[in-house]
């Protein structure tokens, strides 16, 4: 058996803080102890809040944590054109098409569906997508297109989940119910989401499940805020013909009113934690884990 392949794979939009710690710390153990690898990976495809000082920082605070991984290190932004490929893939089924309208037009639109009742919302509490676009004729679109408008790619939920049939993935953590084992997947909860943009050839959801199967992951260990994102994940792993990997989804740190810890809250910033004397071994006991 090959063995298990891990990874940490934070965006450099911020500093990091405890909840990063926590998350690396725990994947850089599991592969540890189970005679793993573990990758780190820059999720920098969002090149307006993406800087190469946070980049420097996330090398900087892991390696003082006591973390190593192996290198290269793969950073997104060097990958655009497997995401391309992978929207052709799916363009070549016919499960993408590009809407045009503004965020303004789709909250309009929301608010006006939402006197015939509640709209429904996906698992972050973002109305679903009307999907005005998808009435649009072939001419409009062209138009649209030729017009150099802004525009998003998006899935055609019905035909995807038509084609990819009932999902589930094996859930070695706990979502915020309790759920774990063989946990079925709801990608339909998103509607038609946004898998790439006029200036971002790709997204979250494309890139993270391209990379888990180019770098092959087999454990992908993360905080719980993205239990349901696996929905969207498996879907595409199904629709794209890629493995799927086991997911331990893990508690997430709370600052003192409740809240997850955020990139801008300094208080708990690694690099103010320790410049202000705090130890690796602190951090340890500050995150939960065994000294
Ligand atoms: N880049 C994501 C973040 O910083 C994590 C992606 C993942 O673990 O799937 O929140």
């Amino acid at each position: 058996m090959p063995p298990p392949v891990f990874r940490f794979a934070p965006s450099p939009n911020g500093y990091l803080h405890l909840g990063h710690a926590y998350s690396a710390l725990l994947n850089f153990e599991l592969a540890r102890q189970s005679g793993g690898r573990f990758l780190l990976r820059i999720e920098d495809i969002d090149a307006a809040r993406c800087r190469p000082e946070f980049e420097a920082a996330i090398y900087e605070d892991l390696a003082w944590l006591g973390i190593s991984w192996e290198t290269p290190v793969r950073r997104q932004s060097e990958h655009l054109a497997a995401y391309h490929e992978a929207i052709g893939k799916l363009s070549a089924q016919g499960l993408i098409y590009p809407s045009f309208e503004s965020r303004a037009e789709i909250a309009r639109e929301v608010s006006q569906r939402e006197t015939g009742g509640p709209w429904p919302r996906d698992p972050d509490g973002a109305p679903l997508y009307p999907g005005m676009a998808k009435s649009l004729s072939a001419d409009e679109r062209q138009r649209l297109a030729k017009s150099g408008a802004p525009f998003a790619l998006r899935l055609d939920m019905a035909s995807a989940l038509a084609r990819a049939g009932e999902l589930s993935w094996v859930e070695r953590g706990e979502g915020a119910a309790g759920e774990t084992g063989r946990v079925a997947a709801r990608p339909e909860s998103w509607g038609d989401v946004i898998l790439a943009r006029k200036e971002t050839p790709t997204s979250y959801h494309l890139s993270v499940v391209i990379d888990d199967a180019l770098q092959g992951i087999t454990d992908v260990v993360r905080g719980r805020d993205l239990y349901w994102s696996t929905s969207v994940h498996r879907l595409l792993q199904a629709l794209l013909g890629i493995p799927e990997p086991v997911y331990r989804h893990h508690r997430l740190l709370l600052d003192d009113s409740g809240h997850k810890l955020s990139k801008s809250t300094r208080s708990t910033g690694l690099r103010e934690l320790r410049a202000d004397g705090v130890t690796p071994a602190d951090i340890r006991r500050l995150v939960g884990l065994p000294a």
